[in-house]
């Protein structure tokens, strides 16, 4: 389904620069079976960009309960994320000192235990429902279902109302993020604040990280936009600081009261995004033709070492199933993966058997392409043993 309104501005000229269609869902891991493998889809993937305020999004939508429901990706088995959580727990409790704090997308937990653990009570909602269930069994106050004006009713009831609404990358999976700003402005205190962490388009910009642009997603923002996103619904940015995490991220806090005062912080970012063109038209096109000759050149090179090599994948996230997708990568023997949930499985689109990182050591390939490229220098420390050829796809690609 094709939606047909920018989603910050309700804008309906649209402008596209990339297309990598049709590809898999990024997070469809597949179980080893022939019935799963018959009933994988591929779907448009077109990128464009509103021509009136310049938000980046996926105009294509696939279902939220097609993409969610059974998910492969919990937090916590990601060691960089546990430590972020944690970091950001403690900013939370240092910055506003909250009693109550609402987080949607929670996934299982990995932010509610560090706040919970500080003495801040917390009410979290998922939509997963095998990952909800993984956040009950540790005993956190979790919800499955869709974070909504009637479930913000449902605890404010329940639990009164909060201080901090958050989400962590849960915010740009919406189609209609309108739902979860209406919902947060029902849940919080008049002095409250919506805190968000997402992918920074800045970051996407200057490293060409064109792997972050799946169905998943939907929306990729700068302050730019997000600000117009949120002032349309009774929020208003007064701090922004930028994180590493997922190769460039940001952390922006919006407030409900409206004299709240805007922090430098806010101006010197906005003041960035103008300078580096992020929300016009041809910085994009060019984006585009950039990312098409990545994907030629990778594809090219693998392929014809794939002729006389063997090549294992490292790291199956969302990134990789679009790096094996787009570069045609079917020759890669398997790709490892720590994660009991998607280890087992099998890669979106090519069907590469993923397995653990024992399975690399009991027989070694000559190349090992590092999918999550984010973690290359982390990944290469875990395996110090391997003598074979460690590539690095991006932000250029690299043999080490
Ligand atoms: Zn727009």
């Amino acid at each position: 389904m094709y939606r047909t309104t920018c989603r910050a501005c309700g804008g309906k000229k649209f402008v596209k620069f990339l297309d990598l269609s049709p590809q898999p869902l990024a997070g469809g891991f597949l179980l080893p079976e022939k019935e799963a493998i018959k009933q994988e889809k591929l779907f448009p993937l077109p990128i464009h960009i509103c021509q009136n305020c310049g938000l980046v999004q996926t105009l294509f939508v696939v279902p939220a309960k097609t993409l969610f429901v059974d998910y492969c990706f919990s937090s916590s088995t990601v060691p960089g994320l546990v430590t972020h959580f944690g970091d950001y727990a403690k900013w939370l409790k240092k910055k506003f000192k909250p009693e109550f704090v609402v987080e949607f997308g929670s996934n299982d937990g990995v932010l509610m235990e560090p706040l919970e653990k500080m003495g801040v009570k917390t009410c979290g909602v998922d939509i997963s429902r095998n990952i909800t269930k993984m956040a009950k069994e540790k005993g956190l106050n979790s919800i499955q279902g869709f974070f909504d004006e009637e479930m913000a009713e449902k605890i404010r009831k329940q639990d009164g109302r909060a201080d901090i609404v958050t989400g962590s990358n849960a915010f740009p999976h919406n189609d209609h993020p309108e739902i979860i700003l209406k919902a947060a402005k029902k849940v919080l205190k008049k002095d409250g604040h919506l805190c968000l962490e997402v992918m920074y388009l800045g970051d996407l910009l200057e490293l060409l990280q064109w792997d972050f642009l799946y169905h998943e997603h939907l929306n990729y923002f700068c302050v730019t936009t997000l600000e117009i996103m949120l002032n349309r619904y009774g929020f208003h940015i007064v701090d922004v600081e930028r994180l590493p995490m997922h190769a460039g991220s940001i952390r922006v806090v919006a407030a409900v009261d409206p004299k709240e005062k805007v922090k430098p912080s806010v101006k010197a970012l906005l003041k960035y995004e103008k300078e580096i063109k992020i929300t016009e038209i041809e910085t994009w096109q060019e984006f585009g033709q950039k990312v098409q000759r990545a994907i030629e050149v990778t594809a090219k090179v693998m392929k014809s070492l794939s002729k006389n090599s063997r090549i294992w994948g490292y790291g199956a996230s969302g990134r990789a199933t679009m790096w094996v997708n787009a570069c045609k990568m079917t020759y890669l023997e398997k790709i490892v993966d720590a994660s009991p949930l998607r280890s087992g499985r099998l890669m979106p689109g090519t069907h590469t058997p993923i397995v653990f990182p024992e399975e690399l050591k009991k027989n070694p390939p000559d190349y090992i392409f590092v999918t999550a490229w984010n973690y290359f220098e982390s990944i290469k420390a875990k395996e110090p043993w391997f003598k074979g050829i460690w590539v690095a796809p991006a932000p250029e690609l690299r043999f080490l």
